[in-house]
């Protein structure tokens, strides 16, 4: 057993157990390795790399069922699905994890997650005022992070044409 899977593993299995019987899909001990090997982990991540990680750990787990037992966690809720910018999605757990956002680094792809309370009385405002009831959201802010800025800066002035003084 992993030590890092989240304490609430038992209520996610049954939540995922519970699902698969109302699909009339099978119960497969595959399936159980993937949804145990995302909640051992609190990154935001590719479906290859989920993949890449379950072979390491020398399960028997085919490209394929990676891929679609993802895609069935999403639609459980239990994993969630992002579009950062790359050009794969990327996912997370995301059953009792705390509400967040995301700011993207455009240079380096760095994912930071941020909360702030203000989003949720966006939401109850606008849900009052234009009459609907707010399932969810998303918000992804991009922006240059301090390291990528930083670099951004030493290329810039690596680059800056010499002044005629210099070139004599
Ligand atoms: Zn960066
Ligand atoms: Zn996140």
């Amino acid at each position: 057993m992993n030590k890092n899977l989240a304490d609430n593993f038992d209520e996610v299995k049954n939540i995922f157990s519970a699902y698969l019987e109302r699909k009339d899909l099978r119960k497969t001990n595959e399936r159980y390795v993937i949804l145990e090997e995302i909640y051992s982990r609190s990154d935001h991540f590719e479906a290859e790399s989920l993949f890449e990680d379950i072979l390491k750990q020398k399960h028997n787990v085919s490209r394929a069922t990676v891929y679609n037992t993802l895609e069935l966690l999403v639609s459980c809720d239990l994993v969630k699905k992002h579009q950062f910018g790359k050009n794969h999605a990327q996912y997370e757990k995301s059953y009792g994890y705390k509400q967040h956002d995301h700011i993207i680094c455009v240079d380096c792809k760095k994912v930071v997650e941020f909360c702030d309370p203000r989003i949720q009385q966006i939401k109850s405002m606008m849900g009052d005022l234009l009459n609907f009831k707010i399932t969810h959201h998303s918000l992804n802010l991009y922006g240059i992070c301090g390291n990528c800025l930083k670099k951004r800066e030493i290329e810039a002035s690596n680059n800056k044409p010499k002044t005629k003084k210099q070139l004599v």
